[in-house]
């Protein structure tokens, strides 16, 4: 008997759901965003409990026709998008014409639409993807659409929603996402029947005021300064703090062409350009509207859409950087600041993982090549002693000469290695010391100066962490979730926010700093890899292990090449810890060829 079969669209749009709609605010930034597509200028929210009960999104928008509002709850029905090619130029907040599917999977939804040119409008009812009414019906130009008990049908997601309170916490949130972008379009926010927010139209810098002014009492935004510059890649206009008005809690937002994004690498830009002009542990705000030509960037990496990929991010994180430098220098708020020492500007080598387009891709890589062609003919090839035998891997070519204790001469570099330039060779950086050419393997060394930090952070027990904006499920055995728990301390040491989700789930809400939003389940995995092998339960195992899976996920790739600055930060984090000579794991990070190698070589 064949075992194999189509999954009902039911089934199979609650299981895509899980991946648009996590949690009442995602729900709502949908609603909002095609009312907006629909041309909206005015938009009402309504929520009860949070969402748990009812989410209410009205508009004044086009509305649908009654053919349109049945199709628009089919998957991948969309109005927006046609062929693959119309994603390079979106402009418009949906595209994939998946959320309607999602929430009418998990959801109990009523909407009526009806368009400008026809007398009546459409009511659908739709439960769990089922549609049990639709008739005419009397209602004003635009769209009303209702979705009660969210996850109604799914009590493992209903159960995993927060307090009302976290859960209102969110909808706000991503509510101001959007209503920061659209100051043009009237907003209300009411919950339970309290108006929570009521956005006139305005500019930019009064919708800021309308949204968080409050809170401070004397004017919020008559602590800001502009940010403008006009480049042919990219314009950026926007506001920031004064350094003095720098608090612990900022409210910090990049948009681009009129969508909230995360970049933690832009991030890097705005706070190295305020370096030296904060006190304490204080954060300047910063709201900044960047303006590119869509077919730059790439929206299409996530479901919730808030990660964005530029194709000239390097550039852009230079002209951001000299953007807010030039406006905090104009205002003249930082006298002492001398704004020519570029030299200066710290660009740790950690941050790569952040920010990756510093990083120049080696278009000569090939997994498969490696290392047993290109990278033999380079050094190794020409250091073994029996150069014909290719399969001598790289670091037993070199084991003879690893630096031994007793080799290493009191004084290895006649100058701060800072000041010397390294070489950058293949996985080496090659650099001249007094006791010959010291060949550095930089992932390793990376590796190790990642290892290092992390286990500091974990043994004083706060661990730098990034917030996922949407949390992540990741599915477990049951024995893994036994593993799990018994490390979760030493996790959250590291920068993981990790609940259970449910008896074989647990969610990421939170990573550590350096790792990649979208490495973080595999970084999780590779954790209980290494911890599983192990055969000790000492706490300090444990740490030791979860440090050295985290460096190696997060230290930069072979197939990344550094640039000079990176290469020599690199070297001076490394020189400076006691065995900077071996990974953790034992392998070789440093090689040197005394005269003497050398000499012998050319006999
Ligand atoms: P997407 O926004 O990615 O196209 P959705 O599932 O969110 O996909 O919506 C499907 C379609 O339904 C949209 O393309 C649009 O044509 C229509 N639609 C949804 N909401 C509205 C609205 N509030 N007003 C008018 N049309 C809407
Ligand atoms: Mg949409």
């Amino acid at each position: 008997m064949d075992i194999i079969h189509l999954l009902p669209d039911s089934v199979a749009n609650q299981i895509a759901a899980g991946e648009v709609i996590q949690r009442p605010a995602s729900c709502l930034k949908e609603l909002v965003e095609n009312s907006l597509d629909a041309g909206a200028t005015r938009i009402q929210v309504l929520v009860r409990d949070a969402g748990r009960t009812l989410l209410q999104v009205i508009d004044d928008g086009s509305g649908m026709s009654e053919t349109d509002a049945r199709m628009a709850f089919e998957r991948h029905a969309t109005s927006k998008i046609a062929k693959a090619q119309d994603l390079f130029a979106l402009r418009t907040m949906g595209f994939r014409g998946e959320a309607l599917a999602s929430i009418c999977a998990v959801a109990q939804v009523e909407v009526m639409t009806r368009r400008k040119e026809d007398e009546v409008g459409t009511l659908l009812e739709i439960h769990g993807s089922e549609v049990v009414r639709q008739e005419p019906c009397q209602c004003p130009i635009g769209t009303n659409f209702k979705v009660k008990n969210l996850f109604f049908n799914v009590p493992v997601r209903r159960k995993f929603l927060k307090t009302d309170q976290t859960e209102l916490r969110n909808l706000l949130t991503e509510f101001y996402h959007i209503v920061l972008v659209y100051p043009k379009v009237q907003f209300t926010f009411v919950h339970n029947d309290e108006v929570i927010l009521e956005l006139p139209v305005g500019t930019e810098k009064q919708r800021i005021e309308a949204v968080f002014g409050k809170s401070g009492g004397k004017s919020y935004t008559g602590q800001f300064v502009d940010v403008a510059t006009d480049t042919e890649l990219v314009s950026i206009r926007g506001f920031i703090g004064k350094p003095e008005a720098a608090t612990k809690n900022a409210q910090q937002y990049f948009f681009v062409n009129g969508r909230y994004m995360r970049h933690p690498y832009f991030h890097k830009a705005v706070m190295t350009a305020y370096s030296g002009m904060l006190t304490g542990e204080t954060n300047p705000s910063y709201f900044i509207y960047f303006d590119v030509a869509p077919e730059t960037i790439d929206v299409n990496i996530h479901p919730t859409k808030t990660e964005i990929k530029f194709q000239d991010e390097q550039m852009i994180f230079q002209i951001l950087m000299a953007a807010v430098r030039e406006s905090l220098g104009k205002f003249n708020l930082t006298p002492s600041l001398d704004f020519n020492r570029e030299g200066e500007i710290e660009m740790p080598v950690g941050d790569l993982d952040a920010g990756k387009p510093r990083v120049v891709f080696d278009p000569n890589y090939n997994p498969f090549t490696r290392p047993s062609k290109s990278s033999t003919q380079g050094w190794e090839k020409l250091y073994t002693p029996n150069s014909r035998d290719t399969r001598v891997s790289p670091d037993s070519a070199f084991q003879t000469r690893n630096l031994s204790d007793d080799a290493q001469p009191p004084q290895l570099f006649e100058t701060p290695v800072s000041e010397l330039t390294p070489y950058i060779y293949n996985k080496y950086l090659l650099l001249p010391t007094t006791a010959g050419l010291m060949l550095v393997h930089y992932r390793r060394a990376h590796i190790k100066v990642l290892y290092e930090q992390y286990l500091k952070q974990m043994s004083a027990g706060k661990g730098v962490s990034q917030q996922l904006l949407f949390p992540e499920v990741i599915d477990m055995s049951p024995d893994d979730m036994v593993l799990l728990e018994s490390i979760i301390d030493e996790l959250r040491f590291a920068g993981f926010e990790l609940d259970q989700f449910s008896k074989t789930s647990y969610s990421i809400s939170g990573i550590p700093a350096l790792l990649n939003a979208q490495d973080a389940q595999t970084a999780l995995q590779n954790i209980l890899h290494a911890v599983r092998e192990t055969a000790t339960s000492a706490t300090d195992h444990w740490r030791k292990q979860i440090a050295l899976s985290l460096a190696k996920d997060t230290a930069i790739p072979y197939t990344q090449t550094l640039t000079e600055e990176e290469a020599k930060h690199l070297l001076d984090q490394l020189f400076v810890l006691p065995d900077y000579r071996l990974t953790p794991d034992g392998k070789t990070i440093c090689v040197l060829l005394s005269d003497d190698d050398l000499a012998r070589k050319f006999a």
